[in-house]
């Protein structure tokens, strides 16, 4: 709550917002370090934007590993779901 924007990397810092995204994609596909994963999971807790990036990720993922019999999910595929998603949504 409030209006406090501490670190965020909302839409307007995109160089930030791509190393978030890359250390989601280790963490989902469990290739992340420990610390990775702590940093990532401390960022969350003040990054909307990841937060919600992550949940709908985790999602996607799980449903096409199920579909796919657990194989390596491409990147491509999530985005491409996600956006259905999100035009779904809109
Ligand atoms: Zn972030």
């Amino acid at each position: 709550m409030g209006s406090n924007s501490t670190d965020t990397c909302g839409d307007n810092s995109s160089e930030k917002n791509n190393s978030c995204i890359e250390m989601l994609n280790l963490v989902l596909d469990d290739e992340a370090t420990e610390q990775q994963k702590a940093d990532f999971e401390k960022h969350m807790e003040q990054c909307m934007p990841c937060y919600e990036n992550y949940k709908l990720d985790v999602v996607i993922k799980q449903l096409i590993k199920k579909t796919c019999c657990g194989k390596k999910v491409p990147q491509t595929m999530v985005e491409e779901i996600r956006s259905k998603v999100f035009l779904k949504a809109d």
